[in-house]
């Protein structure tokens, strides 16, 4: 780690500070120990702003970059408030979340902060049959998390009520509403008490995202923690031009190169993931891949296999590697480049989690130059080019003979400098 891993939670300076942020905020004695028991010494700058807001009933959108940890920003103000001694029938508060993955550890990060608690927290998602999960809900419940489809499906059964909602937390708002979410979004959200504390988390704030918060909200407070550079800064950024049916070729040389600690290699679609997965396990060891098409059980297994450092290359879709905490990844591959800008942006947040280093690669074949230029402007920063000699591109990115950019930004012209230095 360099100096700039200062940023964010210092890790060991703190231990010779006497009052630290957290004890500021008038936690409960409970909090600071589970706290000092996660290793949390400091607040990140989104849990100093937002917790104490949170903490007064404010209803509060954050935005901030990923691997800030937005989950304790938003776990640390409910816990404390959840009800112990005279629980309601039902849930306290409830947290919708993208995919199943997330589901499982924002579960994971609330048990965490719970020590020395008896708080029941809960995550429902789909994949694992209804009866178990309806069986856990049924015997009480303070925390719920889990996906929207889930959630209503529990709701439509009546195994799930809402009418005891404090608190309810949408993360990842913009990726809930990117994979189709939105009217599932709202019919719970039009079923919960208005009396409710709403928090809304992104690492991204487009103009849906911000209409859902107007009509769901209370004069939310937006804290806004990524002012223009989005991506984490401690992540170094590459690309490399490369012809699509050399991709694979360069992905063993740059892995050999590398040596990366854990990488997450990203694909576009669920067969390409798959495929990729198989081949790739053909040449290397400690290689798996996760999609949707999986099982869940397998999905779960692959985590929990990638989590304890049993497994060094993911192979995975956009959806399911976001939000993913894995503080060891050192690499991200984007092996294709990713169709939205935002997923970028959630990608490369994989690596470089709570100030650590990381490097993120991107793979552009001629035809995407497009797309690499858009990122780029997205982001605000250009990526550096990398080259492993015999892989360059052979064919002319067409962005350069396309239509100048929108707006035209000099990040373009320095584009179109580079492709040309590239070819
Ligand atoms: P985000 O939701 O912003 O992407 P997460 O909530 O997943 O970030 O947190 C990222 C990582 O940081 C997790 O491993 C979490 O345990 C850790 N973390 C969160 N808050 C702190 C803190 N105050 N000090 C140290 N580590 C923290
Ligand atoms: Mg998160």
């Amino acid at each position: 780690m360099g100096s700039r891993s200062s940023r964010g939670a210092s890790r060991g300076s703190a231990e010779t500070e006497k009052a630290s942020g957290f004890e500021a905020m008038g936690l409960s004695h409970t909090m600071l120990t589970a706290l000092a028991q996660a290793g949390y010494l400091e607040p990140t700058p989104i849990q100093a702003g937002l917790i104490p807001k949170a903490m007064e009933g404010v209803d509060v959108m954050g935005q901030a970059k990923t691997g800030t940890g937005k989950t304790a920003a938003f776990a640390i103000p409910i816990l404390e408030g959840l009800e112990m001694q005279k629980r309601p029938p039902g849930p306290q508060a409830i947290v919708l979340v993208p995919t199943r993955e997330l589901a499982v550890q924002v579960r994971d990060e609330f048990i965490k902060l719970a020590a020395g608690r008896k708080a029941r927290i809960v995550a429902v998602y789909g994949g694992k049959p209804l009866r178990h999960q309806a069986d856990q809900l049924r015997r009480g419940v303070d925390v719920v998390i889990g996906t929207p489809g889930r959630l209503l499906d529990h709701l439509g059964r009546r195994t799930l009520r809402l009418d005891s909602i404090g608190w309810a937390v949408l993360d990842e708002a913009d990726r809930m509403l990117d994979i189709g979410f939105r009217p599932d979004i709202e019919k719970i959200l039009r079923r919960l008490p208005a009396s409710r504390q709403t928090m809304l988390f992104s690492a991204t704030l487009p103009p849906p995202v911000v209409r859902l918060a107007r009509r769901y909200m209370r004069d939310p407070l937006t804290l806004d923690y990524s002012p223009g550079d989005i991506t984490v800064d401690t992540i170094d950024q590459y690309y490399f031009t490369v012809d699509p049916e050399r991709k694979f070729d360069l992905l063993l040389r740059l892995l050999k190169r590398e040596d990366p600690r854990q990488a997450i290699i990203f694909c576009r679609t669920r067969r390409g993931t798959e495929k990729l997965g198989q081949r790739l396990a053909r040449r290397l060891s400690q290689v798996a891949a996760i999609h949707g098409d999986l099982l869940q059980r397998t999905r779960d297994r692959v985590m929990a296999r990638f989590r304890e450092g049993k497994i060094r290359y993911l192979v995975a879709t956009d959806v399911v590697g976001r939000g993913i905490d894995v503080t060891r990844i050192s690499h991200i591959i984007n092996y294709d480049i990713p169709e939205f800008c935002d997923d970028y942006v959630h990608r490369v947040g994989r690596t470089g989690r709570m100030g650590a280093e990381g490097v993120a690669f991107t793979f552009v074949t001629p035809e995407e130059g497009n797309q690499l230029t858009r990122i780029e402007m997205r982001i605000n920063r250009l990526l550096k080019r990398d080259e492993i000699p015999g892989f360059e591109a052979f064919t002319e990115p067409e962005a350069i003979r396309e239509e100048p950019a929108p707006e035209s930004k000099p990040v373009f012209g320095r584009r179109q400098r580079r492709y040309r230095r590239a070819l």
